[in-house]
């Protein structure tokens, strides 16, 4: 018996399908292309392993653990290095360490940090609407801090712009926390004290066989109910139930629809109006380079990665340290790093090759960690990522009164309510709830 179709094997629809699983439904997840995972899927080659898009996430995490329970997906803590993070600003390597030392960093001066803790004591939003990230962080925390603040964000999650993107769609917990404690700073210590004793702190945990291995686990606890190589072409009312129209396939009825699909993708296949409100939503384009080679001539700091600041002067936006947080990443005595290049900052980098943009990283990890580079092996990858300006939240709104229109029919995916897996976790949980409880079924 099949009652909901998912449209889309990404990992938002793979953990949308595995989550109505876990609560007893019988799924369906259709899927384009030969294999599950889509934009996350796992380069592995010459013994590197590179992740094109999510390369960790932050469990234990009251949506998604359960899930990966269900389905048995293991993960691994990241190694120690991961608790040490890094700015790169004016020629300097800051150190930003996840602890209260982070409070000496010469990131910024004293005078901005003393404004910076004044942030309990700042006023109230301003009434209505949707408010820029940068805007956000500089009512908040002061201009220095604020504009820092908000460019890491900005680039460090979404390749995008902290002018153009809206707090309240992009980065909803901190507006909440303002909401709750009147500050970002007081409502989180608040949140971290009302936490039950005991309660295991979240941390950096990779996917033991990347993700295109979370990928296949996802879809195998689905067993029959993943279905590769199902594009799916329509998706219409047929009575009160559903009519899903897969290429070469036929039709599959069904009481419920969910699409994990980019809003782009789903306005191609969902029915009108609810379609035209979704097509033309901005995306940003991203070209993730990994460069790997031997110890020797790949010298790394021990940490994360570095996020570049405003004052950068080198066009990646960050560049993470692969095998110095994440276990099994490069062969023995080798080391990977990878640069996220684009965005909304600098489209116009997209327009170079793959051996350029990679001769562009190899000069600029030069510069950022002081040591020659000398890669044995180089991969480009380019995706766009889902963009929330302005006017998302209140997109959103619109979009969910369409939905209501449509009773059974279920978006979801990185181009609307969060863009990492904690939020397709959200969402996988929020749509399994509300299908539950839908008197429809
Ligand atoms: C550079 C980068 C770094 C990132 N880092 C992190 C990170 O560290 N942590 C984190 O949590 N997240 C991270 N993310 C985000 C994360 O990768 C995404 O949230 C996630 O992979 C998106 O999954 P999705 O299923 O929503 O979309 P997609 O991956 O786009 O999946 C959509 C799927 O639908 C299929 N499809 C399309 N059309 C149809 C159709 N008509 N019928 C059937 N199937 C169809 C496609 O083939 C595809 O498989 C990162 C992303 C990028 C780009």
């Amino acid at each position: 018996m099949t009652d909901v179709i998912v449209v889309g094997g990404g990992l938002g629809g793979l953990l949308m399908g595995a989550e109505l699983k876990r609560r007893g439904a019988h799924p369906v997840v259709l899927e384009a292309s030969g294999k599950p995972g889509g934009v996350a899927r796992t380069v592995r080659d010459a013994g590197f392993l590179l992740e094109p898009a999510a390369g960790s996430v932050l469990l234990p995490n009251p949506d998604l653990t359960p899930i990966f329970e269900a389905a048995a997906a293991v993960f691994d803590p990241a190694l120690e290095g991961a608790r040490t993070r890094f700015v790169y600003d004016r020629g300097v390597l800051f150190e930003i360490p996840e602890s209260p030392r982070f409070l000496f960093t010469r990131l910024v001066s004293w005078r901005a940090k003393l404004r910076a803790a004044r942030e309990p004591w700042t006023g109230a939003p301003p009434p209505g609407g949707e408010e820029s990230l940068l805007d956000f962080f500089t009512r908040r925390f002061g201009a220095d801090v604020g504009q820092i603040g908000a460019n890491l964000m900005a680039h460090g999650v979404f390749a995008g712009n902290p002018e153009a993107l809206s707090i309240q769609a992009a980065f909803p917990k901190m507006v909440a926390l303002e909401a709750e404690a009147g500050s970002v700073v007081r409502g989180a210590m608040r949140r971290r004290k009302s936490r039950p004793k005991g309660t295991r702190r979240a941390s950096v945990h990779v996917a033991h066989d990347g993700m295109t291995g979370l990928a296949a686990t996802l879809a195998a606890y689905l067993g029959d109910g993943f279905r590769a190589d199902s594009p799916v072409t329509d998706v219409a009312r047929d009575g009160k139930r559903w009519r899903v129209t897969v290429d070469g396939g036929g039709h599959l009825g069904t009481d419920a629809v969910v699409v994990a699909l980019v809003p782009g993708g789903a306005a191609k296949i969902v029915p009108d109006p609810l379609a035209a409100l979704l097509g033309d939503r901005p995306t940003a384009p991203v070209a993730v380079v990994g460069i790997g080679g031997p110890s020797d001539g790949l010298r790394l700091p021990t940490g994360f990665g570095a996020l570049a600041g405003p004052d950068a002067g080198i066009r990646a936006l960050g560049i993470l340290f692969e095998s110095q947080y994440a276990g099994g990443r490069a062969p023995v005595g080798h080391e990977l790093t990878k640069g996220i290049y684009g965005g909304a900052a600098d489209p116009e980098v997209m327009g170079l090759g793959d051996e350029e943009i990679v001769a562009l990283m190899v000069r600029e990890l030069t510069e950022v960690t002081g040591s020659p580079v000398r890669p044995s092996w180089t991969r480009v990858v380019r995706s766009s990522i889902p963009q929330y300006p302005i006017g998302h939240a209140a997109w959103m709104q619109r979009v969910d009164a369409g939905l209501a229109a449509l009773p059974g029919l279920h978006l979801c995916g990185w181009g609307y309510r969060g863009i990492g897996l904690s939020s397709l976790g959200s969402e996988a949980v929020r749509i399994g709830s509300a299908l539950d409880d839908w008197e429809g079924r």
